[in-house]
């Protein structure tokens, strides 16, 4: 499996250069308000935007694009009116936009592609996360949909609670997919649901995770978690944060974070021991290419 490559880069103590966001992305060029439906329908609307935005990611230089899968669980589908029993169907369309992206630039066995598996229950909030057999069973649906179009692993993302990223780790290791989990941090730079990173790094291992990673936190508690988690794990650790900030009604990009003052943060992780470095909500192309100077720092 290509998988095995990622994972061999990673035990030479590489540095892999993630995607940047895909849903602020999306609204920026899409000059629509960043409403909750936005990153699936204008998927349906218009793939093209999809496909060259993932086209852009790989251009800068992303080792590891993602699938604009976040938003397609039965949950997140019911909630903006679209009819849930779509979503093999459009998680499928996701998969394939990045696939074409990845083999349209010629990058095949170069470029991964990760099936994403956003947060369930409020965007955030620790208390909203569904008990653990309702997020598996929501997962499972979606992570059967990206094993058979062909995904290369499952990024679990912005789990406020381990119980939620233990869920979409067990989805993937069931179907045999390899996963990473990624959760958010609160402002001391704990899991978002105050539990230690020891204890979250403990049981997500043991449920088969292959790295735990830190997503959608400002970048300075970013670096705060990042000593804590890189020292908690013995499997790679990463990093990518938020550069826009979520106002309850959209996305509000200024003043923004240019790409060399975005790197200074990065360089931080990676100092702290993170080895998969990427961008969250607000990162654009520009913010990925200039993480490409630390493939040789590590
Ligand atoms: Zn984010």
């Amino acid at each position: 499996m290509s998988i095995d490559k990622i994972e061999a880069r990673l035990a030479k103590g590489e540095v892999l250069i993630l995607d940047g966001a895909i849903g602020t992305e999306i609204t920026r060029r899409s000059g629509l308000p960043g409403t909750s439906d936005l990153a699936v329908t204008q998927m349906i609307k218009s793939p093209g935007l999809i496909r060259e935005l993932h086209k852009d990611y790989i251009g800068a230089g992303a080792d590891v694009i993602t699938a604009n899968t976040y938003d397609c669980n039965r949950p997140a589908l019911e909630q903006v009116g679209i009819d849930p029993s779509r979503v093999a169907q459009i998680t499928a369309m996701a998969v394939d936009l990045a696939r074409e992206a990845r083999d349209g630039a010629g990058r095949e066995g170069e470029v991964f592609i990760a099936g994403s598996l956003g947060p369930l229950g409020s965007d955030y909030d620790p208390d909203d996360v569904p008990p653990l057999d309702v997020c598996l069973s929501v997962y499972r649906e979606q992570v059967e949909a990206m094993a058979s179009s062909g995904v290369d692993f499952i990024l679990v993302e912005t789990a406020a609670r381990v119980r939620s990223a233990r869920a979409g780790v067990k989805a993937a290791v069931e179907m045999g997919l390899t996963a990473w989990a990624s959760l958010i941090a609160d402002s001391k730079g704990r899991v978002k649901s105050g539990e230690p990173w020891g204890e979250a790094v403990e049981v997500l291992l043991s449920d088969g995770a292959s790295a735990v990673l830190i997503n959608c936190t400002q970048p300075e508690v970013l670096s705060l978690a990042m000593k804590e988690l890189a020292q908690q794990s013995a499997a790679p650790v990463g990093a990518y944060a938020q550069c826009a900030r979520y106002k309850g009604f959209g996305w509000e990009f200024g003043p923004s974070m240019s790409p060399q003052r975005y790197l200074g943060y990065a360089r931080q992780w990676v100092d702290a021991g993170a080895r998969i470095i990427g961008g969250c909500c607000g990162t654009t192309p520009e913010h990925i290419r200039a993480l490409g100077s630390l493939r040789d720092q590590a």
